[in-house]
């Protein structure tokens, strides 16, 4: 493979045209290719279907503790549920907190209750502070920082390196500044570069000295156990490592099983300190009386009845792992040693992520659009959307079927190749 780099002019302006008339053949099919959200697949939902038969009007609607599900009460959750998340969230099942269908909702919550109320330790409710400011490692997760903007929260924007976010910089910024109050954090298999914290980037977040005492850590572990392979990251844990370094209230922690059960229909969790989750629940109390407690039950049942949770991700790993192997050997074929684009080949998650050359990811995406790919917006990964290497674009393979997969990666290698060879010609 030649580096697009060592071609003259003349070569460049042949692949080009080569490179066109190919993608005008694309173009001629009218495809409809959306490869925006990461999204399990139907076969993936499906592996789910039999939890919906375990809590029918036939069934014993107790919990073995005999609480009955059917009846209001459980503010935080079933005892089984908690029992669940616990180890998902590296914590005891008393410091876990059970929500309802979307742990995004129980992230945007809590930011708004910081807002409202403040933490414990705040001395006053962030709203009523002249200034609020989130770091955000990045490229990172779009919907954390629209939770920002909508809240009227400053994004401090950190470079998210391979072994988690650009600590040297986190560290500065902190230490010196007390409107700093949180930083988003997608440590395992993050959303969208795939790669997972290094144990001394855990002991630096959780040790780190901040000028807010009131500091939180928006640790959102989406994807814990979603592993693709059997050789697993591992991520240390950063509660222990919170309470190790004496400041146990510095993080809140957020999962479901949104991408283990059904998205918009499992169950959520966060996690947190005792004193956290005493001030937390007393605030749930006036909002709701419970979470949904059948919903609860069936994925507790259904675990109970696949044997292990560990074996169900399994059968998720099953059906995604060939989508993100045929995605990384695409981009080996077509776009390896050209000097025009990197990636990571991650072990986990539902995401990888593509860097072109700076300046071009924008045109990428929209010369896919053209022929019939949709991905999620350039930008996307960063906060108020604004990429600053413009080079960033998340790929979510796990939605289409790997015929569909095949076909939009090649469009999408062909627009990498195509914008790169004309930035290079201007
Ligand atoms: N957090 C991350 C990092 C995600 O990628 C997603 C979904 O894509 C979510 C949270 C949403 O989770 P939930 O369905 O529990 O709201």
């Amino acid at each position: 493979m030649t580096e697009v780099n060592q071609l003259n002019k003349s070569e460049l302006e042949e692949q080009l045209e080569q490179l066109k008339k190919k993608y005008e053949s694309y173009k001629e099919k009218e495809l409809a290719l959306d490869m925006s959200r990461g999204k399990p697949c139907p076969e993936q939902v499906d592996l789910s279907r039999p939890m919906l038969d375990l809590v029918t009007s036939e069934d014993l609607l107790k919990t073995d503790s005999g609480v009955d599900v059917r009846n209001y009460g459980g503010l935080d959750g079933l005892a089984e549920a908690k029992e669940f998340f616990a180890p998902i969230l590296g914590v005891a099942p008393a410091e876990v907190i059970i929500g309802g269908n979307s742990s995004l909702t129980m992230m945007h919550d809590t930011i708004a209750r910081a807002m409202l109320f403040g933490v414990v330790d705040s001395e006053k409710p962030w709203s009523k502070l002249e200034k609020v400011k989130f770091i955000c490692p990045s490229p990172g997760y779009d919907r954390h920082f629209a939770i920002c903007e909508l809240f009227g929260i400053e994004m401090i924007t950190v470079d998210l390196l391979e072994d988690g976010p650009d600590m040297d910089k986190v560290e500065e910024l902190v230490k010196e500044d007390a409107t700093i109050k949180g930083i988003w954090c997608v440590p395992k298999y993050s959303n969208p570069m795939g790669n997972t914290f290094s144990d001394e980037i855990v002991n630096r977040l959780a040790k780190m000295e901040t000028k807010a005492n009131d500091f939180r850590i928006f640790w959102d572990n989406a994807y814990a156990i979603h592993h693709l392979t059997l050789v697993h990251d591992k991520l240390k844990n950063i509660y222990d490592a919170c309470v190790e370094a004496g400041n146990e209230n510095r993080v809140f922690l957020f999962a479901s099983t949104s991408k283990v059960t059904f998205p918009g229909a499992g169950v959520a969790a966060m996690a947190a300190s005792p004193d956290n989750v005493t001030k937390i629940k007393s605030e749930l109390s006036i909002q709701t009386i419970g979470p949904d407690k059948m919903n609860q039950l069936r994925h507790v049942r259904f675990f109970e009845k696949e044997g292990s949770l560990e074996e169900h991700m399994k059968k998720h790993a099953e059906l995604i792992k060939p989508k993100f192997d045929k995605t990384i050997e695409l981009f080996e074929k077509f776009l390896g040693g050209k000097g025009i684009a990197t990636w990571l080949s991650p072990v986990g998650g539902y995401f990888i992520s593509i860097d072109t050359l700076d300046g071009c990811a924008k045109e990428v995406v929209a010369l896919a659009k053209e022929a019939g790919v949709t991905l999620t917006g350039a930008g996307a990964t960063y906060p108020y959307g604004k990429d600053p290497y413009d080079s960033n674009i998340r790929i979510a393979p796990t939605f289409p079927s790997l015929d569909e997969l095949e076909v939009a990666i090649e469009i999408f290698c062909l627009c990498v190749e195509i914008v790169s060879i004309e930035k290079k010609l201007a």
